[in-house]
């Protein structure tokens, strides 16, 4: 259902533009999208598929089943960015291969984090809580750069999802007597997300 709702809302406005005279312009109007805007889907668009090829990694190499889950919610996530990019008609930026990135800083980031998940389970559940600390403050961060609502819809419910993500990681580490000290976000905005129950982020 989330994903026909972002694709029906930008359609259907698109459909009802071409019927009428003078709206036409105001309505079309609206579905430009700024270059920021463009940008920032494509980017999540690769971070959303970050989040998933390092977890599928992860999992490959240590069978542990968090790791294969999460991996099957971040693919919905780089998947609800594309249905968003198609609807306006936005070049998709993103490999279709595991571990290939078009922005090299994700390209960078990611072959950093693949050396940390080498190093064992505990590094690798560290390095998915990075992961969501890093995805929550671009997301907060791309949430100001717009007023449209699909968009805001968009990130809102990817923003869920990785404090979603953030409680579950940090339920593991904290199973293995381990902690996580967040490095994007404020230990305030950190401890926020612990203390809430997990949301169902638009499904
Ligand atoms: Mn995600
Ligand atoms: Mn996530």
């Amino acid at each position: 259902m989330k994903t026909l709702s972002f694709l029906l809302i930008p359609l259907a406005a698109l459909f009802t533009g071409c019927s009428d005279d003078d709206t036409l312009d105001t309505t079309l109007s609206t579905q430009q999208l700024s270059e920021l805007e463009v940008a920032d889907l494509q980017f999540l668009r690769e971070e959303e598929k970050l989040a998933h090829d390092v977890y599928t990694y992860a999992f490959e190499r240590y069978g542990v089943s968090i790791f294969s889950n999460i991996a099957g919610s971040e693919q919905t996530h780089t998947d609800a960015v594309l249905d968003l990019m198609t609807a306006y008609q936005v070049e998709d930026s993103a490999s279709q291969s595991m571990g290939v990135f078009n922005n090299a800083e994700l390209a960078k980031l990611y072959s950093d984090l693949i050396a940390k998940v080498d190093r064992s389970v505990e590094d690798a559940l560290i390095v998915g809580a990075t992961i969501e600390d890093l995805d929550i403050l671009d997301l907060d961060e791309k949430a100001t750069h717009t007023d449209n609502t699909a968009l805001q819809s968009l990130y809102s419910n990817l923003k869920c999802g990785s404090e979603n993500h953030m409680r579950s990681f940090t339920r593991q580490l904290n199973n293995r007597a381990l902690s996580y000290v967040p490095t994007y976000i404020s230990l305030e905005q950190y401890q926020a997300i612990l203390a809430a129950t997990n949301g169902s982020c638009g499904n």
